[in-house]
């Protein structure tokens, strides 16, 4: 491929918001006219494609039927373009973008996620810096090789990495953190890429996809005076397969008699539960505290520092792949793209 081309993926969020001239109210943005409503595009010296959902969707209404819809849309077109950029709600963005990173494997081209918190039909939208750049990303390669292999969220003035991310703020332009992880670029005058921290892969492996997620997972946070029953009621839901129990600090919860007895039976019933912190940073450390200790000893699985939206996607995707609890354990622990 000599020439860059960039498919931009529309699936709804307040980006693709613009006012209608007769009445005055925001109405969706029809992507067909993209390069019209958003003239500077035409300055980028490659093509630029776009495939809008229909019906869009306020990112609320995700679901992992439509993550594999879209790889399913990546996949039909990833020998076409040099990279993707997916506009997408704030809401769930970093559950899409942690999903995709495990379903897309052997990844050679960007997938930038981005999306705005004003709508791009207002004066002081973020979404039309936001969608330049990112498509910018997107199409960037050097030596015949893309600049960020990854999935990723743009955001701003920040590249991350997707499966790093968490929507902290509903308000500031400044959306999504990543404090466990630094940039993969920083974006000002210049696109900063953070090379030692983007992932290249050294072994040339055929791109894939993974179509299955096995959403029969919980999420259980812990807080001060929660009850038995309250616990108990989610480690018995009616075929849950695995539990992401977000936990205090370095990875410790209660270690009174009923509590331990309940994570005993459903991990001794083959329940998986994967502990994650509730701190946006750090990391899970169960040697720490005697609270933690029990339950390393117990058989839950350290989440070390993942965030609870790439626990959730990365158990559905293996509970989808995989049929060996152990092996799911075995990969659990294990960077599979960079999320640990
Ligand atoms: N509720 C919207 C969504 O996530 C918010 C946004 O677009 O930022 O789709």
């Amino acid at each position: 491929m000599s020439k860059s081309k960039v498919l931009v993926i529309y699936t709804g969020g307040t980006i693709g918001m613009v006012r209608d001239p007769e009445t005055g109210s925001l109405v969706p943005f029809d992507f067909e006219h993209i390069l019209d409503k958003v003239p500077e595009l035409k300055q980028f010296d490659f093509g630029i494609d776009t495939i809008s959902f229909d019906p869009i969707i306020d990112s609320s209404n995700m679901t992992p039927e439509i993550w594999i819809r879209l790889v399913e849309i990546i996949e039909s077109n990833y020998h076409e373009y040099s990279g993707f950029v997916i506009l997408h709600g704030t809401d769930t963005m970093a559950y899409t973008a942690s999903a995709l990173s495990f379903m897309l494997h052997n990844l050679e081209k960007p997938v930038v996620f981005t999306g705005s918190q004003l709508p791009m039909g207002m004066i002081r939208t973020d979404g039309k810096e936001n969608l330049i750049t990112a498509i910018e990303i997107a199409a960037d390669r050097k030596d015949n090789m893309a600049q960020v292999p990854e999935v990723c969220v743009f955001f701003q003035d920040k590249l991350y990495r997707g499966n790093r991310t968490t929507k902290y703020n509903a308000e500031n332009f400044r959306a999504f953190r990543s404090d466990n992880y630094p940039p993969l670029a920083e974006i000002g005058l210049h696109i900063k890429y953070n090379y030692p921290f983007i992932r290249y892969r050294t072994m040339k492996e055929v791109f894939f996809v993974s179509k299955k997620m096995d959403n029969r997972v919980a999420l259980l946070k812990i807080f001060p005076g929660i009850s038995e029953s309250m616990v108990r009621a989610i480690f018995e839901i009616e075929g849950v397969r695995a539990v992401v129990m977000e936990t205090f600090g370095s990875g410790n919860a209660p270690n009174a008699s009923w509590f331990i007895d309940l994570v005993k039976q459903a991990v001794d019933k083959g329940v998986i539960i994967l502990n994650v912190t509730q701190c946006l940073a750090g990391s899970v450390e169960m040697w720490r505290y005697e609270t933690g200790v029990k339950l390393e000893q117990l058989g839950v699985v350290n989440g070390y520092d993942l965030t609870t939206e790439a626990a959730i996607t990365k158990m559905m995707f293996l509970l989808g792949r995989e049929t060996s609890i152990t092996q799911i354990k075995r990969k659990l622990n294990k960077s599979l793209r960079g999320e640990i």
